[in-house]
């Protein structure tokens, strides 16, 4: 990743910026201000040329989640959606840590039997996963067309 919060577009991306940027109701600007990456990046990132960094991709899903739920966010609680084990529970910093509302961002846990380390590997897990689909506002096409 660049320090501008791009990456080339051979790396991948699972998310629509511009779809979850419009359902923020934000400018490029005022996205980029927030997240704090150049106006450019925004646009290079809506236009295709480049991808979202990992950096851009969670702060823009997170500003997702927060506008959805704001001060509800942690009555969400991903071990009781998935139904962990006191076993699993016992294994998982995220339970450990009571911050079961942004287990997709967070490492360290281990959900359904994987340890998700990487951005890459909760990508995978978690973009289809009932529990963060539900944090999601109803619409936003949060997966591009080709993930
Ligand atoms: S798969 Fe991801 S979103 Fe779902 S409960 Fe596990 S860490 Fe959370």
């Amino acid at each position: 990743m660049t320090d501008r919060g791009c990456e080339t577009v051979n790396s991948g991306t699972f998310i629509d910026l511009k779809a979850i940027r419009k359902k923020l109701d934000l400018s490029q600007a005022e996205l980029a201000t927030l997240i704090g990456v150049s106006e450019r990046t925004v646009q290079s990132c809506e236009q295709g040329w480049r991808n979202p960094g990992q950096a851009v991709e969670k702060a823009a899903i997170l500003l997702l989640v927060a506008k959805w739920h704001g001060a509800e966010m942690e009555k969400h609680r991903c071990w009781e959606s998935i139904g962990c084990t006191d076993e699993e529970r016992s294994n998982c910093l995220v339970f450990q840590s009571h911050q079961g509302h942004v287990c997709w961002l967070l490492s360290g846990n281990q959900c359904r039997g994987r340890d998700l380390k990487t951005w890459v590997d909760k990508k995978e897990a978690c973009f289809d996963c009932p529990f963060f689909l539900e944090l999601l506002p109803d619409g936003v096409p949060i997966l591009t067309p080709d993930a």
